[in-house]
């Protein structure tokens, strides 16, 4: 990716069957991801729209497929589409589990879930099963080896004098011998730069607007923990 160039969505990445596109990854607006394999159909950060570009793209059947979803921090550019897409789930019928990965403590995702379950429990179609992660443990869902990584991603505190960091992470998925890391939102950090590194894919967020922050990276950082993957998104540029 050039320097400066805001990325334009959506983003596609596909080596056989193992297939991303990024729907939208604009600060405070929105993110979407949805990957797949053969065997598996998961959603990433489910941000406000999901449900419509999903709609839209792929369609109810493989809405439906949707096995897991993972959340890298409750921000609600990151979670806001998940009591839409959590309804439409049920309002058509879907049976399977649906996985909730998240870090342990993000109060938002599980406030959704109690709000959600409060209002439509009784009728719900199919089980949803909160994973909240606290360890770097990784897991197999279908084809694909999940490996969660604590990240640096901080907050304003509310007199802005300071900041404090919220519970986040990023996720590598590997299938076939091939990786996509995704940072979600954080500050230059060593564990996503180990993790990025000779990955097939890197996502790497780049919200600082242009100096450096202890909420965000910049385009020159991101794209130096970019340039150690095989090939690599920056995403969450601010427009
Ligand atoms: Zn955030």
């Amino acid at each position: 990716m050039k320097k400066n160039e805001i990325p334009k969505y959506p983003l596609i990445w596909r080596k056989e069957d193992f297939f991303i596109k990024i729907y939208s990854s604009i600060p405070n607006i929105s993110t979407g991801i949805l990957i797949t394999t053969d065997k598996a159909t998961f959603v990433v950060d489910p941000g406000d729209g999901i449900l419509r570009d999903l709609n839209k793209d792929v369609g109810a059947v493989t809405i439906l497929k949707v096995s897991d979803i993972f959340i890298s921090h409750g921000h609600h550019d990151h979670v806001g589409g998940v009591w839409s897409l959590l309804t439409y789930l049920s309002v058509m019928k879907k049976k399977s589990p649906l996985n909730i990965y998240y870090p342990k403590g993000c109060l938002e995702i599980e406030s959704i879930h109690k709000a959600f379950i409060s209002v439509y429990g009784k009728e719900l179609s199919y089980p949803i099963v909160l994973k909240p992660i606290n360890s770097a443990k990784s897991f197999k869902r279908n084809s694909v080896t999940i490996k969660p990584f604590k990240v640096n991603h901080r907050e304003l505190t509310e007199d802005s004098s300071s900041t404090i960091l919220i519970p986040s992470l990023g996720f590598k998925f590997i299938h076939d011998e091939k990786s996509i890391c995704y940072g979600g939102d954080t500050a230059y950090c060593d564990s996503l730069a180990k993790m990025a590194k000779d990955s097939d894919l890197a996502i790497i967020e780049a919200g600082a607007k242009e100096k450096k922050s202890q909420l965000h990276m910049t385009i020159e950082e991101a794209s130096q923990i970019g340039k150690t993957a095989k090939d690599y998104f920056l995403v969450h540029v601010p427009e």
